[in-house]
């Protein structure tokens, strides 16, 4: 089948190179003429494991070609998906303005009967706009599909070469027919595809990221009342996870959720509501727990050096050298966007502190952000040299079982405030570190 996907970021690059992989003839479409270049040198330009040698391979064979130029992607393919960003608007809701730009430029350079398919996220009743859009620019026939995508990043390729379920919004049952005919090959184990009405696929989307950011906020939301209670929320969590009514995934406490997904979903699907005349009043506490919530670490570091100094101020970590591990704000991806440790940097920076940062993949990403108002290190060690305290915002693997008695041996004081539980609070004190973690009061008489 000939595919065109317009749009070559972390969900129109893993579509694309997918459905490569099946056989079928992918054409990518982006506006930034850089990212296309590198693209075509079979340059990822971002990490997501397991791209690259898929894209390597599928270049070869060339079933899969990258171009900034659209009329001729869409021209050469019945499928044309819309897979640009939609980012919040001020107000909060999806900001159209990129995917109603492609469809638009879909209806001027169309040439025939196409099928286009919404994999962006985008509010209830998009499709209806994309309809009238493109039916203001051409004549010819065409179906307007949503396709939702629910795949993630860091494990991108896995869930959309085995995906948990596609979600197919359509009103035509031709159309389903090869929607269904074109993921066939990614459901072989019996995955469903669930043929929709259009508004009920675009509404599913949201309503899956609200579902996972609120188990998020609920737990976050929790492990204050832990610490405080002197409660063990890692301990509850096991505790309710083995109820198979409830499960065990998203129940982790941490430093807030961030990336490019849920912060903007939560925000629109409350503003969507808003145009009904209604109010998310779960979804409106979700964010608010989850914004207080990324502001934690850096306040626990702040409050940590008030105590111990004696003192108070705006600049109360003047003179303090902080070690910071991780960036992105998952791990596994390059990913920054809404990440928490943007808040906390820029609180540990406001508040005087100099702070040398470490992360497996999003460096790059944060030298962009930056720039030179932080220190990059090379490795998790490289940051430690004189440190005063380590912050851990990102739970990446090589975080995990590090060499503690070297990590003594560099940091100026073992202080670690861990944003994601990573290690035993119990084995930290033995091993001689101040050890502060989220939502484990029952530990807190060792930490003075
Ligand atoms: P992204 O910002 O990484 O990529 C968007 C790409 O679209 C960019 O490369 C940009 O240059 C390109 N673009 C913008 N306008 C264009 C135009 N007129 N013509 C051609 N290309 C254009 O975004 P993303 O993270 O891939 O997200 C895309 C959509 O998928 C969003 O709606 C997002 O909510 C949704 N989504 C994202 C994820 C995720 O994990 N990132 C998961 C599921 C769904």
């Amino acid at each position: 089948m000939n595919v065109c996907v317009i749009g070559t970021g972390y969900v129109g690059l893993v579509v694309g190179v997918c459905l490569a992989e099946t056989g079928n003839d992918v054409i990518c479409v982006d506006v930034d003429e850089s990212k296309i270049e590198r693209l075509k040198k079979g340059d990822v330009i971002i990490y997501e494991p397991g791209l690259g040698p898929l894209l390597k391979r599928n270049m070869e064979e060339g079933r899969i070609e990258f171009t900034t130029d659209l009329a001729y992607g869409v021209r050469r393919s019945l499928f044309n998906f819309i897979a640009v960003g939609t980012p919040p608007g001020e107000d909060g809701s999806a900001d159209l303005q990129h995917v109603l730009t492609v469809a638009k430029d879909i209806g001027r350079n169309m040439d025939a009967y196409k099928i286009i398919v919404n994999k962006s996220t985008v509010p209830v009743g998009t499709a209806d706009l994309v309809r009238k859009t493109i039916a203001g620019e051409t004549s010819l026939e065409f179906n307007v599909v949503s396709n939702p995508e629910f795949l993630k990043e860091g494990g991108a390729v896995s869930d959309f070469l085995k995906p948990d379920r596609v979600i197919i919004g359509t009103d035509d049952c031709r159309v389903a027919e090869l929607m269904k005919e074109l993921y066939a090959p990614f459901v072989r184990t019996g995955n469903p595809i669930l043929i929709m009405d259009i508004r009920s696929a675009e509404m599913t989307k949201y309503a899956a990221n609200a579902m996972l950011a609120t188990r998020i906020s609920f737990m976050n939301e929790l492990s204050h009342l832990c610490e405080r209670a002197g409660a063990d929320i890692e301990m509850v969590r096991k505790g309710i996870s083995t109820d198979s009514r409830i499960g065990s995934s998203f129940l982790f406490p941490g430093a807030g959720y961030g990336g490019s997904c849920f912060p903007k979903d939560v925000k629109a699907i409350i503003r969507t509501a808003q145009d009904y005349g209604l109010s998310m009043n779960i979804l409106n506490s979700v964010e608010e727990v989850n914004e207080r919530q990324k502001g934690l670490l850096g306040e626990k570091v702040i409050e940590y050096f008030s105590k111990l100094e004696g003192k108070k101020g705006d600049k109360i970590l003047q003179g303090k050298t902080i070690a910071l591990w991780g960036l992105s704000f998952k791990p596994q991806t390059d990913d920054m966007r809404e990440a928490p440790s943007i808040v906390t940097i820029n609180q540990l920076l406001k508040a005087g502190a100099s702070i040398k940062a470490y992360d497996p993949a999003a460096i790059g990403v944060a030298k962009e952000i930056f720039g030179d108002r932080i220190a990059y290190g090379k490795n998790v060690y490289d940051c430690l040299p004189d440190a005063d305290c380590l912050v851990i915002v990102t739970e990446w693997n090589e975080f995990r079982r590090p060499n503690y008695d070297k990590m003594k041996g560099l940091m100026k004081a073992p202080v670690v405030f861990d944003g994601r539980n990573l290690y035993d609070p119990e084995r930290m004190a033995q091993r001689d570190f101040q050890y502060f973690c989220i939502g484990r009061g029952v530990y807190n008489q060792k930490n003075p």
